[in-house]
């Protein structure tokens, strides 16, 4: 372990035990679930998100923080799982479920292409109809007509819904939609992993060992993906850290996880309304101690969708590199509450006045344009993100341009 001559924090708190786990998670150090959990219950908040900083630092001295421009295709609500905390979902023969047409999901792909996105993020229900065959003619047909979009897509969820639609094993249906065009998974329905606060909010989902265990299957075969977390929805701190522990024990086997997001539970509209939200100092606090426990994760990117802007700024000071995506299209989080929009200079501004350096990345996180100075920024007003789907007249502006709600 290092002298305090080599150490990379300033900042000593009183409390020793802490101090020490601080710094030598600071200096690269691994630390346990059970340091994790006293750093994320008593660690002081300055000295928390300093440590977390001199990691993010060591791993990207260029101050640079990222973002994505994607759309996310919401392909039906139809779903066979009705999770407490979904506000998206319509049970199957409800009136009001819906399903786009492939001609419809190429036309959001055309969209995208055209305000400069670069990623598909396909997501939807469990819809009963949907085995792996479904997913292979629309991952195809984009790929043919838009092979310049990554397709960043689905969790392992999907998989085990449609390999059981399909009658095939998880391991055939993730080789057969890599083949028709998927690139990575995009982790979702990670929700909380441990199994009590997973069972009391979506009973019917697979255990969090069984998603993780699919996860492992897809970046054995060279399926890369990232990991999420739901925060809010009633679970302990030391379930939040649980969920910590069981992606860096698969993350030690693959390297598959390329990034870890964490996001909060957004309350309206769905069965589980009152219950706890975390609040946004839980929120730094956790993605703090996630970047100095998950030493073996690459990227660390906040949801400053649903906490919002100033939460999305203070978070670049607790170890996020990332700030995700603008978001051409959403509809899930959206129907729960997510009201906090940007559009695409705003979003450069927030990194900028949080004293980062904004980069335009693609899916794998190389730089596609870095803003170092406001002569570099973007100048198209077009992209927003949006609370649900958006269209382009033939004069380029989009139809439904729901204005930014902050
Ligand atoms: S979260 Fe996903 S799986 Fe759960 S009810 Fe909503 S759409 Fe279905």
């Amino acid at each position: 372990m290092p002298g305090a001559a080599t150490r990379t924090l300033g900042v000593v708190t009183e409390h020793r035990e802490i101090d020490e786990i601080l710094q030598r998670a600071a200096d690269g150090g691994r630390i346990t679930p059970e340091e994790a959990l006293l750093l994320y219950t008593d660690a002081p908040f300055h000295a928390l998100g300093s440590a977390a900083d001199a990691v993010r630092r060591r791993r990207y001295p260029d101050g640079i923080v990222t973002y994505i421009i994607e759309r996310n295709i919401n392909y039906t609500n139809v779903c066979l799982t009705a999770c407490k905390f979904c506000a998206f979902y319509r049970a199957p023969k409800h009136a009001e479920g819906w399903v786009r047409s492939l001609d419809d999901i190429l036309a959001r792909c055309a969209e995208t292409v055209e305000l400069g996105g670069t990623q598909i993020m396909f997501q939807g229900g469990h819809h009963p109809d949907f085995g792996v065959e479904y997913y292979e003619e629309h991952f195809a047909a984009i790929k043919k007509h838009y092979p310049q979009l990554v397709i960043h897509s689905l969790g392992a969820s999907e998989i085990v819904h449609m390999a059981k639609i399909s009658g095939v094993s998880t391991e055939e249906a993730l080789r057969r939609i890599h083949a028709a065009g998927l690139d990575s998974l995009a982790g979702a329905g990670a929700e909380i992993l441990p199994a009590r606060p997973r069972t009391a909010i979506a009973p019917l989902k697979e255990s969090g060992e069984r998603w993780l265990e699919v996860m492992e299957q897809a970046h054995r075969q060279g399926i890369e993906s990232t990991v999420t977390m739901l925060m809010g929805t009633g679970e302990t701190n030391a379930e939040r850290i649980e969920h910590l522990r069981m992606i860096r024990e698969v993350q030690d086997r693959t390297g598959g996880f390329r990034s870890f997001i964490p996001y909060t539970y957004q309350p309206e509209n769905n069965h589980l309304k009152g219950r706890t939200q975390a609040t946004n100092v839980e929120y730094l606090r956790l993605l703090a101690v996630a970047r100095l426990f998950l030493d073996n994760v690459p990227h660390l990117q906040s949801s400053w969708l649903t906490t919002g802007k100033d939460v999305g700024q203070l978070s670049l000071h607790m170890g996020v590199d990332d700030l995700g995506s603008i978001m051409l299209e959403e509809n899930v989080i959206s129907s729960a509450g997510a009201r906090h929009r940007s559009n695409l200079l705003q979003l450069v501004w927030m990194i900028r006045d949080a004293d980062r350096v904004p980069a335009q990345r693609d899916t794998l996180y190389r730089h596609l344009r870095v803003h170092h100075t406001p002569a570099d920024d973007p100048t198209d007003e077009r992209v927003h993100s949006h609370v649900s789907s958006i269209a382009l007249d033939p004069g380029g502006r989009t139809s439904l341009d729901l204005a930014d709600a902050t």
